[in-house]
């Protein structure tokens, strides 16, 4: 292991394992045409061997693998650390640089996975590898989970583990993994996000049927005109502000820098605080919709029978019933709804030791900081591990320049993460095993 006298050996490991786990493609496609895990989990399996922490694989199906271990001692509640090995695919002619090859320039990391989220692992490697050879090893019992698939729902990954291997999660309370622990700067002040809420995802399939004819003659059941009709107004309604606990804190936190107070009204113009990330706080703060795909008919002259549609709808937690009664009332009558996913948002109260340790390891590292919990619009892993009763936290940190379009990065073009960020995330989570 290489070491330059000045960073520590977790530090200047932890650029490397990631360059390393960016090189090793795991491009999910959503279905078993990728490369799959396995290389990758053997690699991550390989660095916990070689300092003498016992990792497990466990397969889905051929190529689909997920890494577990266990850590630490046995006092205390479990504690859940979970990073994901699969990335979203890259065109590689998109990029500037080589989706794949990892490559450091100007002091940041680029590839494919560089934030989301081999980062995160490459962190906790570096961590548990240092911690481990130093007899720093936490009191509480920790679980290690790098999964397959979570870009595609998690069913070859975290699902099956929860499902098959439950016995692994015994007496784990808590679960620390993606997105969050990054900074945004609002007003000249770097405010860490932690993750402890996600909005839930109903992908659904819409169906009108009505009568096939000529298109020159009247038809008073025509399903593509229904369908259409039922898109619209989906795609045009104007979802009430709603905002649940976390954003209460993080929104209340703005307006107190902005000398106001958090109130529906002023939500939107407070997530507008935000520059870039506004793109994913905005659709936090009120159930969303998109319709994102539309078929019917196969000749200009021909009514068709069938005309189908898919939405990409999201509730906010606590407000399903409202979101869902909203979607039956706009879709409307006379179409068959079917769902392709319907997973249900959840919100972690934010407070407990894990929150405590996860402030004091941040402010330890950048004083003038705040840190506050925000509601993630997308889902993670944590949904699968939700359902065995643990609260859940998004802390993977980072210490980012304010003019960085960080939210941008995540599954886009020019995927990249600063190395000092990747060593501040390092020294942070090394307190934070100090602190649990
Ligand atoms: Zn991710």
């Amino acid at each position: 292991m290489a070491q330059d006298g000045q960073d520590s050996p977790a530090e200047s490991e932890v650029v490397d394992l990631c360059r390393e786990l960016i090189r090793i493609d795991t491009s999910n496609f959503g279905d078993d045409s990728g490369p799959g895990e396995r290389k990758a989990a053997e690699y991550v399996a390989g660095l916990l061997d070689e300092v003498g922490i016992e990792a497990r694989l466990y397969e889905s199906d051929p190529g689909r693998t997920s890494v577990m271990a266990r850590w630490g001692g046995d006092q205390g509640d479990g504690l859940l650390l979970h990073g994901h090995l699969d990335v979203v695919p890259a065109e590689a002619s998109d990029w500037r640089l080589d989706p794949f090859s990892g490559e450091v320039e100007d002091g940041y990391l680029w590839g494919r996975g560089a934030v989301d989220m081999k980062d995160f692992d490459a962190m906790l490697l570096a961590v548990v590898r240092r911690r481990q050879r130093e007899g720093r090893v936490p009191t509480r019992p920790i679980t290690l989970c790098f999964t397959a698939d979570e870009e595609a729902g998690g069913h070859r990954g975290a699902e099956v583990l929860i499902n098959e291997h439950r016995d692994e999660f015994e007496g784990v309370t808590d679960a620390v993994g993606e997105v969050g622990g990054f900074s945004t700067t609002v007003r000249g002040r770097r405010i860490y996000l932690i993750e402890a809420a996600e909005k839930g995802m109903a992908w659904m399939r819409l169906t009108a049927r009505g009568r096939a004819g000529h298109g020159s003659m009247i038809n008073d059941d025509n399903a593509v005109a229904r369908l259409s009709a039922a898109v619209a107004r989906l795609g045009a309604h104007q979802w009430p502000i709603r905002l649940t606990p976390t954003m209460e804190v993080l929104l209340g936190t703005v307006a107190e820098l902005a000398g106001t107070e958090v109130t529906p009204e002023n939500a939107r113009a407070l997530v507008e605080e935000f520059g870039g990330a506004t793109r994913m706080l905005g659709a936090v703060i009120s159930n969303t919709v998109n319709p994102t795909m539309l078929s019917a008919g196969y000749k200009v002259n021909v009514i068709p029978t069938e005309a189908v549609a898919h939405v990409d709808a999201r509730s906010l937690p606590g407000y399903e019933e409202e979101f869902f009664d909203t979607l039956k009332e706009l879709i409307g009558d006379g179409i068959d709804v079917s769902y392709l996913s319907n997973q249900e948002p959840w919100e972690t109260p934010y407070d407990g030791d894990v929150v405590d340790a996860m402030h004091r390891s941040l402010l330890a590292e950048d004083p003038d900081a705040i840190v506050a919990p925000y509601l993630m619009s997308g889902g993670t892993d944590a949904k699968h591990f939700r359902k065995l009763g643990m609260r859940s936290y998004g802390f993977a940190p980072l210490r980012l320049p304010a003019d960085l379009d960080f939210t941008a990065l995540f599954h886009g073009v020019d995927e990249r993460v600063p190395t000092d960020a990747l060593e501040f995330g390092v020294r942070v989570m090394d307190r934070f095993l100090d602190e649990i």
